[in-house]
């Protein structure tokens, strides 16, 4: 393998915040080791269409703190046919690229996983994602910041929730998983998390009706993960209407607002952590894995894992929300 002389960084896919400080921590880290560091603008779009600057560390200051992404993001029709993966090699040979760091979400790591399987690139992945579905990390970079917000929010649905007497679906986003609504719920002692990894095991709504509500409760706060398939909160709360009259129910749907704000400290760290640990694997001589954490230490997921959306929920918290709001 040829030695690496300069790397490229993107950011790709949903914007999550803490991908600044995970760019600030790759390019200080490479430039520390003597490395070259560009900049590719708007996730894969930048290299299919040439947008590519060079980076220095003053490139990188005074964003820790800033959600979104210096770079910016974008998702690219181009890049997922060969043509559009032979013309991004060849405007990354052409700036002298010669490996990459990708950060973003399991649609990012799936691209950036085909790339490595066609071209001869090191590649290294971080996660970021709000939504915490790759596998092979406890965490993942944007996650904690999106919990925080939607905490926030439901923390004050629930004065208008009690004052009215009020049933709230509150919408969240997960892609196709249940972390963010399982763990806002827990730390907004709502009554119930509606997730997709149950969907098919029982009727998550009737169960919640006929056992959950507890005489005394006269409002409920029920967090509910976005779900294309069955409609999410809007579909539920036009149920209650029909099978369950006696409750007044009020849909929120947080929406594009947990992906923004100022990382919180969990996820600055995070991603100064992974970020600089994508440059030691590339010092190492690794290629085509994520930087996951895992019980605080650093691991190596190779891109089909972290892609394969094995990682289970966990059910004891599920049994803990239900525990909790009696
Ligand atoms: P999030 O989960 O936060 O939305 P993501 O990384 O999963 O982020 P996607 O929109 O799924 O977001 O993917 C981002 C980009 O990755 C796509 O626009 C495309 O350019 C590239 N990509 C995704 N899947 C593939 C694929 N199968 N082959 C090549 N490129 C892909």
């Amino acid at each position: 393998m040829a030695a690496i002389k300069c790397i490229g960084i993107l950011t790709s896919g949903g914007d999550a915040p803490g991908m600044n400080a995970a760019i600030r921590a790759v390019t200080r880290t490479a430039i520390f080791n003597g490395f070259k560091v560009k900049g590719i603008m708007r996730g894969y779009k930048g290299l299919v269409f040439n947008e590519i600057v060079d980076f220095k560390s003053q490139s990188v200051s005074n964003i820790i703190q800033q959600g979104g992404t210096i770079l910016k993001t974008a998702r690219c029709k181009e890049f997922q046919t060969p043509e559009g993966r032979k013309t991004a090699y060849e405007n990354m040979q052409a700036a002298g690229i010669d490996a990459l760091v990708v950060i973003g979400g399991d649609g990012s790591l799936t691209g950036a996983g085909i790339f490595a399987q066609e071209y001869d690139v090191p590649i290294v992945g971080l996660p970021g994602t709000i939504d915490n579905d790759l596998g092979g990390t406890d965490s993942t970079i944007g996650y904690d910041t999106a919990l925080n917000t939607i905490m926030e929010a439901v923390d004050k649905l629930r004065d208008t929730a009690s004052s009215h007497e009020r049933l709230f679906f509150v919408e969240v986003m997960g892609h196709t998983a249940g972390y963010l609504a399982l763990n806002s719920a827990l730390a907004t002692g709502s009554e119930a998390a509606i997730i997709p990894e149950m969907e098919t095991e029982v009727d998550q709504l009737a169960e919640l009706i006929n056992h959950g509500f507890r005489k005394s409760k006269n409002s409920a706060i029920v967090i509910v993960a976005e779900n294309p398939k069955t409609g999410g909160a809007t579909a539920l709360a036009e149920r209650v209407k029909k099978e369950f009259p006696q409750y007044d129910a009020r849909v929120t749907i947080l929406g594009h607002i947990q992906r923004g704000g100022s990382p919180t400290a969990h996820d600055r760290i995070l991603a100064s952590r992974l970020g600089e640990a994508s440059i030691e694997a590339l010092l190492q001589g690794q290629r085509n894995v994520m930087i996951g954490i895992r019980n605080g230490e650093i691991t190596y997921v190779p891109f089909s894992k972290a892609v394969s959306h094995d990682k289970p929920i966990d059910r004891n918290n599920l049994e803990l929300v239900k525990i909790l709001s009696i």
